[in-house]
This record gives C-alpha cells, structure tokens and sequence, in this order.
C-alpha cells in the first residue's frame, strides 16, 4: 500500500473563506482535533501577516502533539533584499516551527506585472529563502503558486522554480492550482511530466472555482504526487481549497492508499461537524461521505430496497466513516417510512395495519398542505403518539393577543398576553418580547413554569419562516421552523398557516409538548 501524506491548511487558506474568522483558542481546538485524526502536516498560518498567528505558534510551541507536525507559512524573501533581512521570513523563524512552506510565484505573468521584477531575480529569490530556512535547520517546502498556468504559459521556466527549490535543499516541492481553472485531465498530464523531474517530495494544492479541487487532487495522486493539501469541509477563499474529507475517504476506501489509520476513519463525520461549529459555517447537509444527507433515504422505492440490502442506494456502509443511515418521512415514503420511524418510536405496527394506512393519509394530506416533517422530528413524533392516542393534553388555550407598537422614539414594543388553562386552573399572562414571536414564547413559558419547571430548561436557537406559494402574495402561507434545545437535546417542530403568528404558535406549542412528553411528564 502506498502513502500518501495529507497537509491541512484550513488554518491559513481556510481561513481565507468568507464568513471565517478564527481566535487563537479556535485555532488550538482544530489543530487538536487534526492531531488526533492523524493528519501528517498541520498549516497553522502565516506568522508574518498578523500578530494573532504569531501568537498561536508560540502557544503551540509548549504544546505536544501525538501525530502532525506544525508547518508555518510564508512567501520567498522580496526581490533585490537579504534573505535575513525580510521581516516576513524573521518572524516565519521566530514562530519556532520546525517546517516551514514558502509560497513564491512560478508564472512569469505575475513576476512581471505583480512582482516588477525579473524572472532570474525570482529564481535567486526563491534559492535564498530556501537556503536561510535550511541553514536555520528547517525543513523547508515550495508550494508553487499558480504552477499549471505557469506551466502551460512557459514550461521550461516554471520547471526552474521548482529545480531552484530542489536545489537548494527543499524537501518538496507543491503545485498549486492557485486560480482553480485547471480541468482533472490537464492535472494528471502535468504531474505525470513532472513527476521524474523532482526526486524530492511532490505535492498538490487544488482550489475548487471549477468544482474540481477533489477529483484534481485524486489524479495527481494517481499521476504520482505523494502529497495533499486540503482544507476540512472544502473552506477556503472564493470558491474554497479541495475537501480533505472526501479526499481521505476516497483514498482510503476506494484507491487503497494509507493516509490515516483504519480505525481514525469513523472520526471523519466528528471532525468535519466540529470543526464546521467553530467555523460558525453550517455543515452541508449534502457534503459527500460526512452530511447528514450522504446516506438519506427518502422515496419510496429506494427506502424499500435499502431495507433489503443497502448496498442498493449507498455506495459504502456510512458507519465506516461514522455517519449513519436516516429514513426520512415525508409522502414520498410511503408504508416503509412510516413503519422505520415507527420502530423507532417502540410502537408496534404492521403494514397491514389499517392504523398504518391511515397514517400515511394524514401525512400525505399534511405534506401537501405545505407540512415538511423531514425537517421536523419532533412534531411527526407529536403526530404518531397522538394517533396512537399515546398524548394528553398539557394545557388548553383559552385565547392569546399580540401587540406590536412603533413609538415615536423609533423603538419598536412587542407584548404578548395568554390565557390558558393548566389542570383545571386558568392562568392569565402578559409578557414583552424581542418580536412578537418571543413574546409569545416568553408568555407561554410564564403561564406554564409553575406546573412545568423543567421548561425552564430549554430555549429555542433557530427560527425560520419560508414563504410556500409566493405568487399567492401577502395570502400565502408561511410555513415556520423552530429549532428547540435543552442540556441533553436538539429538536425540530413545524407550524403552518397563512398568519405568520398562528404558524409560530403551532411550531411553538409542539416544542413545548415535546420537551414534556420527552420528560415524561404527566
Ligand atoms: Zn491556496
């Protein structure tokens, strides 16, 4: 088995990617949890550019890791200075990284226009920097920017920047498809003319603006490059840098090349969720191998058939990879769904079952109405236990108002009052709120906390409206999503109506009933 070695750089270039910002405690938690998936090389930043990156490396200085080694990153020296009087490499050898990336350009376009500068003085540039760094005792890389349009626009000089690289001591060398234009054919046909030129390490380092940063990065591997830089969820600027998740499932799973160890692959699921958390970037739902989409079933067909064998629908087991089947309920699924999620819940039914039939009805009638429970656990388990008369009423509600009122100093007030009844007692509450929709909430919980303490404990985190038939204009039904949490559980109910404020209540009411029968709470 080959092995190829895997190079993260979502600290740096992933942090490039719009919507990221990373604080130094950030970036300690992902460099811990790249340690423990085994990843060979960990790119933490670029110490030269700002004090936060400085900082980080220095932290990490006094840190041990198991597996990855810290790699610093940073540019050739400019042109026509000494190497050890650029600031940029002084503060690259101040960070106390053992390894070190320098990036430094190979396409004469840029030498010329960005740079103004000759293409030798680049050379010498390149041949000084990578002589400092190993005089200083570092293991250096050059990660060649922009090497396939270089390469294309002028072969033979594009091959000197590497040669210089090697020359002077490099370990390896990196082609970068930095503008992520270059097509997988045209990757594999330049690594593979490459390849017997450098007897040093060769890498790769897709961008992903053509959509083809993974597969790139699978064709050089298969052309002979023996390593891989990568991003975990495909962060990175524009379009974001090649996915190492794909990347590491595909190399291990269907190219048979060792990059982690065997039992570190069911952590890729873990590590991909995490690190999209401290990203504060919603995971992707339908991210290969790792969202929770990647194994979900949701026609009927395809529900039928996985049952009997899942190798019908899925194209590896996803508990390798520590993700996990879901059959969704929606009309789409038909009898199979509902009887799956049924099982899940510890009822007991049959598809013969005329209690099954008429299930499926319900949600078939609701699901048309606009009702979208794939997205809304919650209220399908509410919708079961009511049918199976498993549900008692926790509360009746008497009435409520909303009052929203826009002051002249520009404030906006909003106010909910409710009157319902609890065991036979009327309760009577008025509470103000953010929005109208808080209040509501902030109301409800009032009248409830003296039977129910435990609401106490939970608090929504997510609310969405969409819109279902906009044509329909201010008369079309809205459709809300709440998202409910206590210490132990995330879960998801949904309300309908063309009243924005009834659909809320609707989604709101269910979450409050879920959290008690989850308590079980008489
Ligand atoms: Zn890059």
């Amino acid at each position: 088995m080959s092995k190829v070695k895997l190079y993260d750089t979502t600290l740096r270039d992933g942090a490039q990617g719009e919507g990221i910002s990373y604080s130094v405690m950030d970036k300690m938690r992902i460099t811990k949890e790249l340690d423990m998936l085994g990843i060979h090389y960990i790119e933490g930043g670029w110490p030269g550019s700002n004090p936060k990156d400085m900082e980080f490396y220095l932290k990490m200085a006094k840190t041990r890791l198991e597996n990855s080694a810290l790699v610093a990153f940073g540019s050739t020296r400019r042109p026509h200075l000494k190497a050890n009087q650029d600031s940029n490499l002084k503060a690259i050898l101040k960070s106390q990284a053992k390894i070190v990336a320098i990036f430094g350009k190979t396409w004469d376009l840029h030498i010329t226009d960005v740079l103004k500068t000759t293409p030798e003085e680049n050379l010498r540039m390149i041949k000084d920097t990578v002589d400092l760094l190993v005089a200083k005792g570092k293991t250096a890389f050059y990660d060649a920017e922009h090497f396939f349009d270089a390469y294309k626009a002028n072969p033979k000089y594009s091959l000197n920047c590497l040669l210089a690289a090697q020359a002077a001591g490099a370990r390896a060398v990196v082609l970068c498809d930095t503008n992520g234009g270059t097509l997988t054919s045209e990757i594999f046909k330049v690594v593979k003319e490459i390849r017997p030129r450098i007897n040093i390490g060769l890498g790769i380092h897709c961008h992903n603006d053509s959509g083809l940063a993974v597969a790139n990065s699978l064709a050089a591997v298969e052309a002979g490059v023996d390593m891989v830089q990568g991003t975990i969820n495909g962060y990175g600027e524009r379009c974001g840098n090649a996915d190492l998740i794909p990347i590491i499932a595909n190399l291990k799973l269907k190219m048979g090349i060792d990059c982690i160890d065997k039992d570190k692959l069911k952590e890729l699921t873990h590590v991909s969720h995490f690190i999209s958390e401290i990203s504060n970037m919603r995971q992707k739902t339908d991210q290969p191998f790792v969202g929770p989409s990647a194994f979900a079933h949701k026609g009927g067909v395809h529900i039928n058939a996985v049952m009997k064998n899942p190798k019908t629908y899925e194209h590896i087991d996803p508990i390798i990879i520590g993700n996990r089947r879901r059959i969704l309920v929606s009309e789409l699924a038909g009898k199979t769904g509902i009887l799956i999620r049924a099982k899940e819940l510890e009822f007991d039914l049959t598809k013969e079952d005329p209690k099954t039939k008429k299930i499926l009805k319900l949600i078939q009638n609701l699901e048309h109405q606009g009702y979208h429970f794939e997205a809304a656990e919650a209220s399908f388990e509410l919708l079961m236990k009511k049918a199976f008369k498993k549900y008692n009423k926790f509360f009746e509600l008497e009435g409520f108002r909303v009052v929203v009122e826009k002051r002249s100093d520009k404030r906006i007030a909003s106010e909910a009052i409710i009157k319902l009844k609890v065991r036979g007692i009327q309760e009577h509450t008025a509470a103000d709120g953010d929005g109208p929709i808080n209040a509501l909430d902030n109301a409800l919980r009032k009248a409830l906390k003296a039977f129910y303490p435990t609401l106490s404990k939970m608090h929504l985190t997510d609310f969405k409206v969409r819109v279902l038939d906009e044509k329909a204009g201010t008369a079309a039904k809205v459709r809300v999503l709440i998202q409910s949490q206590d210490e132990k559980d995330i879960w998801n109910t949904i309300g309908l109506s063309e009243n924005i404020i009834e659909a809320s209540w609707q989604a709101l009411v269910d979450s409050v009933e879920y959290k008690l029968l989850k308590d079980k709470i008489k």
